[in-house]
């Protein structure tokens, strides 16, 4: 299993199922290696048909991947925990996960896998007004149960996304196997410097969701137009200096700041364009032009759609 992880990977939200697999062998060839997946995207079963695809064809081995999965909100609990990593191995193929992280710090009622599959947000989706049901699960007890599964030999190495610095001090506090990376949402319009150093500063490596910030929110409703960052300025400067395309620079901040990035594309085309990033570098006037886009806007969060979507308000970040 390769030991460090690769700084591009393939984030797989939003893939549709019946595209996924196709998806998944592609990336494979324009040369990913990296694969951020989760139970709550609803298509691991065709990820791991994806990889067990290009390795029956010789493209790769298991040894060349970095498999990354996620816990999701109703497998908090200590006794679901196993149970939700075990299917995510099933579904994957895999025998052993690279990456294991929980996915939010929202504990939600446990739903059985042969009731619905993956469960999402609300308990009760036929309900006049489906809401989201809470569990009284604390986080420590749910990361002792994500160190058993390093313990079992499940997943290699353990991490959680969408924590703030206060919940990566406490968990500092009392984590055995110390969290090996933090997944969180940034962006040049939310650049969450002060998080990114608390994690460093621990020694956990940080990976950017949504690194093409507002792309990925369009379709969702969750993002206008007028917030696409492809369109500012010092971005399509950079962009125009080397040679590059808006989206490259954008990524090659990201890498260039430190941090892994996971971008999502159905499009060959934009998954080696995503991927061709290592071939010039921002200065650091540009850098710091880019940083100063920030504007701490959050386009992926529980405090807003929980409330629009699932008719329960659950803020994590306030
Ligand atoms: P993203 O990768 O920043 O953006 C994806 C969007 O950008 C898609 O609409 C895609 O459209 C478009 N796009 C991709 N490459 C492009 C390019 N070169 N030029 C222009 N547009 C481009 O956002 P994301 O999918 O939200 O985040 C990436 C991954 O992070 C996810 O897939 C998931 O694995 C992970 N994630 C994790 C969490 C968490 O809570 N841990 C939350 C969100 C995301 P096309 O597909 O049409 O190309």
């Amino acid at each position: 299993m390769l030991e460090t992880m690769p700084r591009v990977g393939f984030g797989l939200w939003k893939i549709p199922q019946e595209d996924t697999a196709a998806s998944v062998v592609e990336a494979i060839r324009a040369g990913y290696r990296h694969f951020d997946s989760a139970a709550d995207y609803g298509n691991e079963v065709q990820t791991g048909e994806g990889i067990a695809r290009a390795i029956s064809e010789g493209l790769i081995t298991r040894e060349d991947l970095w498999v990354t999965s996620k816990l999701w909100n109703t497998f908090h609990a200590p006794e679901h925990v196993e149970l939700a990593c075990r299917k995510s191995l099933e579904d994957l193929q895999l025998e052993q996960i690279d990456l294991y992280l929980i996915h939010f710090p929202i504990a939600l009622e446990f739903v059985p896998i042969d009731k619905r599959y993956p469960p999402e947000w609300v308990h009760d989706p036929d309900a006049a007004e489906p809401r989201m049901h809470k569990a009284s699960v604390p986080l420590h007890e749910t990361w002792a149960a994500m160190e058993a599964l390093v313990d079992k030999g499940l997943v290699k190495r353990i991490g959680v996304c969408n924590y703030t610095s206060g919940l990566v001090h406490d968990l500092m506090s009392y984590a055995h196997i110390k969290p090996a990376m933090l997944q969180i949402e940034a962006h040049p319009y939310l650049t969450q410097e002060k998080l990114i150093r608390c994690a460093k500063g621990y020694g956990i490596d940080v990976t950017a969701f949504s690194p093409l910030g507002a792309q990925s929110y369009f379709e969702l409703d969750m993002a206008r137009k007028e917030e696409s960052l492809l369109e500012t300025a010092p971005v399509m400067v950079a962009a125009q200096t080397h040679g590059k395309t808006a989206a490259q620079v954008l990524l090659r901040w990201g890498v260039q700041r430190g941090t892994a990035i996971i971008p999502k594309t159905t499009k060959p085309d934009r998954m080696r364009e995503n991927l061709a990033i290592d071939d010039f570098e921002l200065s650091q006037v540009e850098m710091a032009a880019i940083s100063a886009l920030n504007q701490n806007r959050r386009f992926n969060d529980p405090g807003v759609f929980t409330e629009s979507a699932f008719n329960t308000f659950h803020p994590i970040y306030d």
